[in-house]
């Protein structure tokens, strides 16, 4: 595995290959990431793993330094599941030019997510698009469990006609259910259990409502979780993947889109 933190070193290298597969990540490493490194291993290209916690997507300062980071684990990791490339750049590496191509937000980004984090997802789309253009990477790996932001990813790389194809990963879980994420590591075990009742508790009301629809009641069920222990939440809507828009009609196939929080830990998923 090469390290790399200088974009200009790490372009001289991608350019003696055939093309890489590439899963960027914030670091703080764990089974969902490791799901799609391993993916990405199987296909034909070099596999590119970027570390990279981007502060232009935190709204809040105090998330930004509280995100979690194990750097020396995560390298240690990634040595073991023997990738060929880890990029780790400074803030001037990826800030410091101008990128050929736009953001090209969304409207979609207004929804779930970006109600409640003003800004985030245009820190997303501005540092993935300067990472696609360092790495011109062949695939990109990306997680369901953050379906908002692979669905904007994936509408501005058709948008600007980038030649990255994005590869979806399904979401990975915890053996009590909940998806796998850096920052359950900022749970303490308590709160992991709180996590996984609402995960239970969500799993089977989704059930329930798929035949009795007149179930969703998203005022009481807010009340269930914060009586399960969930501090606030930001939102729980009913959305079909496909057109990643808010079903109209029971009958509808969706996923249920929550985010909430643990004292200070904010939490996502969609089942
Ligand atoms: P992050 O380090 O949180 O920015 O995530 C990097 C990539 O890993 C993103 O594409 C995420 O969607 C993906 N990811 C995070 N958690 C999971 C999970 N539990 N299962 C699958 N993919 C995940």
């Amino acid at each position: 595995m090469k390290i790399f933190k200088d974009k200009h070193i790490l372009q001289k290298e991608i350019l003696k290959t055939k093309g890489t597969s590439f899963v960027p990540t914030m670091g703080g490493l764990h089974k969902g990431h490791i799901s799609l490194i391993k993916q990405s291993k199987k296909s034909k290209f070099k596999t590119l793993v970027s570390i990279f916690v981007n502060p232009k997507q935190f709204n809040k300062k105090s998330d930004f330094r509280s995100y979690p980071r194990n750097t020396k684990k995560d390298i240690k990791l990634l040595k073991k599941l023997k990738i060929d490339y880890l990029y780790i750049p400074t803030f001037k590496d990826i800030y410091g030019f101008r990128p050929k191509n736009k953001v090209f937000l969304d409207k979609s980004s207004k929804k779930l997510c970006g109600k409640f984090r003003k800004g985030h997802f245009k820190g997303v789309l501005d540092v993935v698009n300067r990472f696609i253009e360092i790495i011109k990477p062949k695939y990109i790996y990306l997680g369901k469990k953050d379906y908002q932001q692979l669905y904007l990813i994936k509408k501005h790389i058709e948008k600007q006609k980038i030649k990255s194809k994005v590869i979806e990963c399904k979401t990975i879980r915890e053996n009590n259910g909940i998806a796998c994420s850096s920052r359950n590591f900022n749970l303490n075990k308590n709160q992991m259990k709180i996590a996984s009742n609402i995960y239970n508790y969500l799993s089977n009301l989704k059930k329930k409502i798929k035949k009795n629809y007149n179930l969703f009641k998203i005022d009481k069920i807010k009340k269930d979780l914060i009586s399960l222990g969930a501090n606030k939440i930001d939102y729980l809507e009913n959305y079909n993947i496909k057109s990643f828009k808010k079903i109209k009609k029971p009958n509808q196939k969706f996923n249920l889109f929550f985010a909430y929080y643990i004292k200070k830990t904010r939490l996502i998923d969609n089942i």
